[in-house]
């Protein structure tokens, strides 16, 4: 609190707000408007302009009181004001404010007045509206308009549901001094129905179409570029899968399965014993009376046995087994009297590789061409 000295923007003079930029006449009085004190303009070279209170003078009142006066008069005063919307008001503009990295973006007073149908002649200071008192108010014949000012008191709840009820738009605003008795205005909270969703609208078309204008040959050129690019992909693909395809048909698969590498491939061991010692190849098998013997060395135990085991084993590895159905010697009734092993040879195992792995690449070859 000032008690001395406290210098006014605004000054009253016959009852009429006057700011210290208007044009002053000297030979009129000029009062404070708190203590209704004469007051002095002062258009010196070294302080700001403004009305100065006299040496002697009791004036008490505070610098809140005195920016809330001197925002809303500076509010109507002025012509050309901007209002300040923190990025978190314009939810449609983030992703532009961002990359512009602004933290707010400034809209013209008279814009948002000229959307309700208003103008800055249409206001009035504590005017008031329902059962309470707006610090500014925009009236006409439609819509009102009602701009708070905040300095201590952000506007209660009930006013604030009052003019969202009513349809009745808003803005409160915080004011900050600058130099030469000018003020900035941040916006603390508004009720702006139809305004905002045109502005961001406005806003996102104008830059859409300066971006457009502006990369339109650039956008073209990558378009191209990335057109380009892919038919290359597209056509390497091609090449190297066509390639492929004639390298497997010309493979003999014969060639790379060695006879160790089919035995692999084909060979069941059958043992109801397991796997025993080690494996000798069968050269002479003679058939004896109750026994079989190999090599003319060893007999075969458990004949049965083995066979039973290879009928299951067999069909569990997937490898088709035929009956030989024949006619019984005496009764002449059916019976198994053999059996078929479906076994691959190596020429048609060969043979199946090459066109599974042809078929692989040909399908590959499809879906490089398959349009996406
Ligand atoms: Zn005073």
């Amino acid at each position: 609190m000032k008690k001395m000295g406290v210098k006014l923007s605004f000054a009253l003079m016959q009852d009429k707000v006057v700011h210290i930029e208007d044009k002053v006449d000297r030979s009129k009085l000029y009062l404070c408007p708190f203590c209704k004190e004469e007051v002095r303009a002062r258009k010196g070279q070294v302080n700001a302009p403004h009305f100065s209170h006299s040496p002697e003078s009791t004036c008490s009142i505070s610098y809140e009181t005195l920016l809330h006066f001197n925002a809303k008069h500076y509010l109507l005063n002025e012509d050309d004001i901007e209002i300040n919307f923190p990025i978190k008001f314009l939810i449609g503009l983030k992703d532009i404010l961002s990359s512009l990295e602004l933290s707010n973006l400034p809209i013209k007073l008279n814009k948002i007045l000229k959307y309700y149908h208003l103008a800055k002649g249409n206001g009035k200071v504590e005017k008031g509206i329902g059962n309470y008192v707006a610090d500014v108010l925009f009236e006409c014949d439609q819509i009102p308009f009602v701009c708070e000012i905040l300095v201590t008191h952000a506007m209660e709840d009930e006013k604030r549901n009052y003019f969202k009820n009513e349809k009745i738009p808003y803005i409160e605003i915080k004011p900050f001094p600058t130099l030469e008795n000018k003020f900035s205005f941040s916006v603390t909270d508004y009720y702006l129905p139809g305004f905002m969703e045109k502005f961001e609208q406005e806003i996102l078309h104008k830059n859409l179409e300066n971006t457009y204008n502006s990369y339109h040959q650039k956008f073209i050129e990558d378009a191209k570029k990335e057109l380009v690019t892919y038919d290359q992909t597209q056509m390497a693909k091609d090449v190297s899968l066509n390639q492929l395809l004639e390298v497997v048909d010309k493979l003999n698969f014969r060639d790379y399965i060695t006879t160790e590498l089919y035995k692999r491939m084909i060979s069941i061991p059958v043992s109801p014993k397991g796997m025993g010692d080690r494996l000798e190849e069968i050269r002479y098998i003679e058939r004896q009376y109750k026994h079989t013997r190999i090599n003319g060395k060893y007999y075969v135990n458990n004949e049965t046995d083995i066979l039973r085991q290879m009928l299951f084993h067999f069909r569990e590895q997937g490898i088709r087994i035929e009956a030989i159905i024949g006619k019984d010697d005496i009764k002449g009734k059916e019976k198994v009297i053999g059996y078929n092993f479906l076994l691959p040879s190596r020429d048609v195992t060969g043979e199946q590789m090459r066109n599974i792995l042809k078929s692989i690449v040909n399908k590959l070859l499809q879906e490089i061409h398959t349009p996406f």
